[in-house]
């Protein structure tokens, strides 16, 4: 199920946007700050502007990318790996940013789909608000579901904001998560193999 689009040029006349706006207006006077201050005057429209992109996830329907797929592979059964996704997201609980990449792999069984639409999958739901074990076992289950593959492997490695600045200030550290399925569970070699490629990555 997808929603409404957030509109990339917010109409102040909309009775929703007005809300929104006021909102932002709210927020700015609560942390001690003169909304009408000429630095702010345009902030919450900004902001409203900035939400359009940062939650496009909410619109759009992450089923979707992985409709065409391609069964002439000339017999490859073999891992398919796109490693170092970058990613942007927000966590549910501050939303404040989280940023970080994902590592997707899977074993075709028949087909196979355009590499950039894995990363289309990564992007819409990680345009959403987020916590990071969530991003990954959806992302994880949609492949699973929709390419039916001998096994997935998901690997996300983030920097959270909310735990870099505020809390308990570990600004060095990354956070790991992952979802196996299939053959990545069931053969050790197969996982070892997708862990020794994405480590490679990392001296390049
Ligand atoms: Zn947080």
């Amino acid at each position: 199920m997808s929603r409404k689009l957030l509109s990339a040029e917010p109409d102040p006349q909309d009775p929703e946007i007005r809300d929104v706006l006021r909102a932002v207006r709210t927020i700015l006077s609560y942390i001690g700050e003169d909304p009408d201050r000429e630095g702010l005057k345009d902030t919450p429209r900004r902001v409203v502007k900035a939400m359009a992109e940062h939650f496009s996830g909410y619109a759009a329907d992450p089923e979707e990318p992985m409709q065409r797929t391609f069964s002439e592979i000339a017999g490859y059964d073999e891992m398919v790996l796109l490693s170092d996704m970058e990613f942007h997201s927000h966590c549910e609980h501050h939303m404040v940013p989280f940023v970080g990449k994902a590592h997707i792999a899977y074993i075709p069984d028949g087909k196979v789909v355009g590499l950039s639409k894995l990363a289309r999958v990564v992007e819409i739901f990680s345009k959403r608000l987020q916590v990071q074990e969530k991003l990954t076992a959806q992302v994880a289950d949609a492949i699973q579901r929709n390419l039916k593959p001998r096994g997935v492997a998901v690997v996300v490695q983030a920097r959270h904001y909310c735990m870099c600045y505020r809390g308990v200030q570990q600004s060095m550290a990354w956070t790991t998560t992952s979802k196996l399925t299939g053959e990545f569970l069931d053969n050790p070699a197969t996982r070892d193999e997708f862990y020794k490629l994405i480590a490679m990555k990392k001296t390049y």
